[in-house]
């Protein structure tokens, strides 16, 4: 992909994401891992990432062994996810993305599922957080971390605010 200024209306690979010099739909396969995930858990997933092929040109194909992203749904690990090529750096036995956020029964994802699953799908894409960005907008990180203190008990660790 080249980056670099352009005078033109455009839109270049620059500014669309995931869209190549050739205008080619990215395919990005996944699969759960094992036999990880009810059918509840795995409808959810294929149902709610189809919405990133509203944003970018990307279509997410299920495979057998992905060499992409393998999911695991861990509740006691917390949601994580490898970002971007490095999920295809980790052992092929190993999950690369944990949705611990995804509930083992019920229909329609509810928005905090649907949350967990669009996001760690953005680090699966290579994104990475608003605050990782070198153009962040300055916070006040006393402050942000402070709300997230109730009394002596931290709700999240700093790694994960
Ligand atoms: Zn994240």
């Amino acid at each position: 992909m080249v980056i670099g200024d352009s005078d033109s209306d455009e839109p270049t690979s620059a500014t669309v994401p995931f869209l190549s010099e050739e205008n080619e739909i990215l395919k990005v396969e996944y699969s759960f891992l094992g036999k990880s995930g009810t059918k509840a858990q795995r409808d959810k997933v294929n149902t709610v990432i189809k919405t990133w092929a509203l944003y970018a040109h990307i279509t997410f194909e299920l495979v057998e062994n992905s060499k992409m992203i393998r999911i695991t749904f861990k509740r006691s690990e917390g949601s994580s996810s490898l970002v971007g090529e490095g999920g295809m750096a980790a052992l092929a036995e190993e999950g690369t993305m944990n949705l611990a956020g995804v509930y083992e029964t019920g229909g329609i994802a509810k928005e905090l599922e649907r949350g967990d699953i669009l996001h760690e799908f953005g680090h699966a894409l290579g994104l990475l957080h608003e605050h990782q960005s070198p153009e962040r907008i300055k916070v006040n990180e006393k402050a942000v971390y402070k709300h997230f203190e109730v009394g002596r008990i931290r709700l999240l660790t700093l790694e994960r605010i």
